[in-house]
């Protein structure tokens, strides 16, 4: 169900957020939606269905929540929420026609990569793999043969933002324009981002993705994803098709799902910023310690992206880094292994911190570095966080 916004002149973001989007919920007034359960709902003897719900494939009013706050938090024209980050994905792919082409970072989400790749080929798109880190000093944006690449017409042109898992940044403002100018739809995977610090549809973009299963939820336990599109295009074609996919796919979560989600988004903005400030703390505190080799963060003045994401980043920088740790493989993986606090686990957004040598879960054909832990920062007291990265990164010093 596409739902237009409330929008609010006067309210925050994080105050539609702490309220769960404000309204209370008739017949009882309860300040917390209830879980809508049903799966069909009754026509009104004029034929009508009085609630605008008809069937639970095309939408539930459990999902209303989650929509309408994300669209005030990305200031969009209408959200849908999605069983997971990869369906909502799936459904902007196959709103597409066979001969359109499609422009798309190289470094992305590994799993929606992968699926990408074969999923043009099967439907007769073409796929366009750009660079964002440039080889010269003219490469201002994050951009890298970006501008080439869009000189001949294109359909869609995907970003992401910090991207996995270097944290790559691109420049969306830029981006986005010169995806317009070659015609296509400009979608931004903002997961890493959160409308926290950033709001891609404000900087341009069309359309912004999250698997909401990482910071939205905020707790690992839900799967879903979402999608927002900018208000000119909720009318569009394009996005009627892409709710078509969802309904006639069933890509819908659960109302238990969705509604856990909607408890989860309430204590977004604490959770982001003080994950956010964990991670500054740690990208600081390791940055030139002697077993680490490099610490990839876009808060940090060196890192490549640093000046594009103070431009487009608002109030922090993500709570995602990476660091290289000295010794390759196996002294990445041994310190990963002596890790008490992080947990040795896919995934990210939660309140608890995860550790990942991410070339062990992409596999072969990775093109991430082997002495790489991703990790994803929690909410714990920072000082137990440096403390425990400090006991696992001392045996690769002394050789233990
Ligand atoms: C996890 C993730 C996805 C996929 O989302 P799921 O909810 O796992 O389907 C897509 N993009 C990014 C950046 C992610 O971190």
């Amino acid at each position: 169900m596409t739902k237009k916004t409330s929008k609010s002149q006067t309210q925050r973001i994080e105050t539609v957020a702490a309220q769960g989007g404000g309204q209370t919920h008739p017949p009882f007034a309860e300040v917390v939606e209830p879980i809508h359960l049903s799966t069909t709902y009754e026509r009104a003897p004029d034929n009508s269905y009085p609630g605008g719900a008809v069937y639970a494939r095309d939408g539930n009013p459990s999902f209303r929540g989650p929509e309408q706050m994300l669209c005030a938090m990305e200031s969009g024209g209408a959200a849908l929420l999605f069983s997971s980050g990869m369906s909502a994905a799936v459904a902007v792919f196959q709103a597409l026609k066979p001969g359109d082409r499609i422009v798309a970072p190289r470094q992305m989400y590994w799993s929606l990569r992968n699926w990408l790749v074969d999923f043009c080929d099967h439907w007769g798109l073409t796929l366009d793999l750009f660079d964002a880190i440039g080889d010269g000093p003219a490469d201002c944006c994050g951009t890298g043969n970006l501008a080439e690449l869009l000189r001949r017409p294109t359909s869609l042109l995907w970003l992401e933002t910090p991207a996995n898992p270097t944290w790559d940044i691109t420049d969306i403002r830029h981006a986005a324009a010169l995806g317009h100018d070659a015609g296509a739809i400009v979608c931004v995977d903002s997961t890493v981002a959160t409308p926290v610090f950033s709001q891609p549809i404000v900087l341009g973009a069309d359309i912004t993705m999250h698997s909401a299963t990482k910071y939205l939820n905020g707790h690992s336990d839900v799967l879903a994803g979402m999608l927002v599109v900018a208000e000119p295009l909720q009318d569009s074609a394009f996005w009627q098709r892409v709710a078509m996919n969802r309904a006639a796919g069933g890509a819908v979560p659960g109302p238990v799902e969705a509604w856990l989600l909607a408890r989860g988004m309430r204590t977004l903005f604490v959770r982001v910023r003080t994950a956010a400030a964990n991670a500054m703390h740690l990208a600081r505190h390791f940055d030139g310690h002697p077993a680490v080799a490099s610490v990839l963060y876009p808060g940090l003045a060196t890192h490549p992206g640093h000046q594009i994401a103070s431009s487009q980043m608002f109030g922090g920088y993500g709570a995602m880094l990476s660091l290289r740790v000295r010794g390759g493989a196996d002294a990445a993986i041994a310190c990963a292994a002596r890790l008490r606090i992080f947990k040795r686990a896919t995934s990210l957004g939660s309140t608890e911190s995860l550790v990942e040598h991410r070339a062990s879960v992409e596999g072969p054909g990775t093109q991430c570095p082997d002495d790489l832990l991703r990790l994803s920062v929690g909410i714990e007291h920072a000082d137990d966080l440096v403390a425990d990265l400090e006991q696992a990164l001392s045996h690769e010093l002394h050789g233990g």
